[in-house]
C-alpha cells in the first residue's frame, strides 16, 4: 500500500478500556484476538491451546463459559495463562458472575439470550471486580422484539440492539466496555459498524460471525474487516474460521500487515510467477514462509521470478531477491543490487540473511 494511501487512514476517536493488561481503544494498537474450541473443562488442553495462540500472537483469547463447571476451570486456566481471558458467555447470567469471580479480564455477553435485568446484575458483577465488558449483538440471535420490528435482522436491527444496551449500561454507570455488531454476511457487517460509528464511541471489536472454512471465510473475513479498518473502523478484530483458531491469528494479522496497521513478522511480497521466472518462485515462497515463521519482528522480504518488477519491489523491501541471470538471482539489500546468489541456495541464503538483520537490529 502506498504511504499516501496508508496516511488516509484516521483512526476512529474511541474511548479506551482495557481487557487484562491489554489497551483496546484510544491510541491503542489494533489488537488480534480468538478463541479456543477446546472443551474448557479439559484444563490442560485449553491452556495448551490458548498458548498456541498466543505463540502466534493472539492478544487476547476468549474461552466459552457453558456451564460452572467451565467458569471452575476458567480459574485454574487464567492462573496459567499469559494472555488475558474473556469469558464468553450466553444465557446464564451466573456463569458471567462466576467467570469474573474465577479471572476473567472481559465477559462478553450477548444481549439477545440475556434479559435485561440479568445484565444489571453482570455489570455490577464486573464493576465489583474491575474488568471489562463486551456487548456482542449476532444476527443470528437477535432481541425478539427488535426482530419482530424489523422482520429480519438487518443492519438498523443490529445497530437498535446496539444502542439499546448501550443504553442500559450507561444508565448503571458503566462505561468500561466494546461492542460488536457482527452478521455473517459482509455488507450487513460493514453497514452496522459504520453506522453504530456515527453514534458512539465505544471501542469496537470487529469481525465476521460464521464466516465459514478457512479459504472463504477468510476472504469474507478480509474485505469485511479491512474495509472497516480502512476506513478507520475497528479497534480489536476477530477473523472467525471454521478451522483451527491458530490460522485465525494468521489470518488477522494478515489484514493488519495489508493495510499496514500492524506488523508482525516476516512479510512476503512475492510474485504469482509466470513462464519469465528464472527460479522456481511458489516453491520458494512456501518454503521461506515456513523457516521465517517463528520471526515476531517485522521485516520484509520481496520474492520475484525476474526482472519485470523484481528491482522495484526491491526498493520497497529490506532483503529482495530477482531472478534473472543464468542460475543466479540478484539479491538487493536495503533495495540496492548487492550480490548473487546460485538459486537452489536462495532459501538457506534469504533466511540467513532475515536473521543476521534482525540479529544487528537487535545489537
Ligand atoms: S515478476 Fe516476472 S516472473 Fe513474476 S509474474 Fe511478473 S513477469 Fe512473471
Amino acid at each position: 500500500m502506498s504511504e499516501s494511501l496508508t496516511n488516509k487512514i484516521n483512526r476512529r476517536k474511541t474511548k479506551k478500556i482495557n481487557v487484562g493488561n491489554v489497551e483496546v481503544g484510544g491510541d491503542a494498537k489494533i489488537t488480534v484476538q480468538s478463541m479456543t474450541n477446546t472443551l474448557t473443562t479439559d484444563i490442560d488442553s485449553t491452556i495448551a491451546q490458548v498458548e498456541s495462540l498466543v505463540a502466534e500472537g493472539a492478544d487476547i483469547v476468549r474461552i466459552s463459559c457453558p456451564d460452572e463447571g467451565s467458569t471452575q476451570a476458567l480459574k485454574k486456566i487464567v492462573d496459567q495463562v499469559s494472555v488475558p481471558i474473556v469469558a464468553d458467555i450466553h444465557f446464564h447470567y451466573k456463569r458471567a458472575i462466576e467467570a469474573a469471580e474465577s479471572g476473567a479480564a472481559c465477559l462478553r455477553i450477548n444481549p439477545g439470550n440475556i434479559g435485561p435485568h440479568k445484565i444489571i446484575e453482570i455489570i455490577n458483577s464486573a464493576k465489583q471486580n474491575n474488568i471489562s465488558m463486551r456487548v456482542g449483538i449476532n444476527a443470528g440471535s437477535i432481541d425478539t422484539t427488535i426482530l419482530e420490528k424489523y422482520n429480519e435482522p438487518c443492519s438498523d436491527a443490529l445497530v437498535e440492539s446496539a444502542i439499546k444496551n448501550i443504553q442500559l449500561l450507561e444508565d448503571n454507570n458503566f462505561d468500561n466496555f466494546k461492542i460488536s455488531v457482527k452478521a455473517s454476511d459482509v455488507f450487513t457487517t460493514i453497514e452496522s459498524y459504520e453506522k453504530l460509528a456515527n453514534l458512539c464511541n465505544y471501542p469496537f471489536h470487529v469481525g465476521l460471525t460464521e464466516a465459514g472454512t478457512y479459504l472463504a471465510g477468510s476472504i469474507k473475513s478480509s474485505i469485511s474487516i479491512g474495509n472497516l479498518l480502512a476506513k478507520g473502523i475497528g479497534d480489536t478484530i476477530r477473523v472467525s474460521l471454521t478451522a483451527d483458531p491458530v490460522e485465525e491469528i494468521k489470518v488477522g494479522y494478515e489484514i493488519l500487515k495489508s493495510l499496514d496497521l500492524g506488523s508482525r513478522g516476516v512479510r512476503i511480497v512475492s510474485c504469482p510467477s509466470c513462464a519469465r521466472q528464472a527460479f522456481p518462485v511458489i516453491e520458494t515462497v512456501k518454503l521461506l514462509e515456513k523457516r521465517l515463521s517463528h520471526i515476531k519482528e517485522p521485516l520484509t522480504v520481496s520474492v520475484i521470478g525476474c526482472v519485470v518488477n523484481g528491482p522495484g519491489e526491491a526498493l520497497k523491501s529490506e532483503i529482495g531477491v530477482t531472478g534473472g541471470g543464468k542460475g543466479n538471482s540478484m539479491i538487493y539489500l536495503s533495495g540496492v543490487a548487492d550480490h548473487k546468489i546460485a538459486n537452489p541456495e536462495i532459501v538457506d541464503h534469504v533466511v540467513n540473511l532475515v536473521e543476521k538483520k534482525l540479529n544487528s537490529k537487535n545489537d
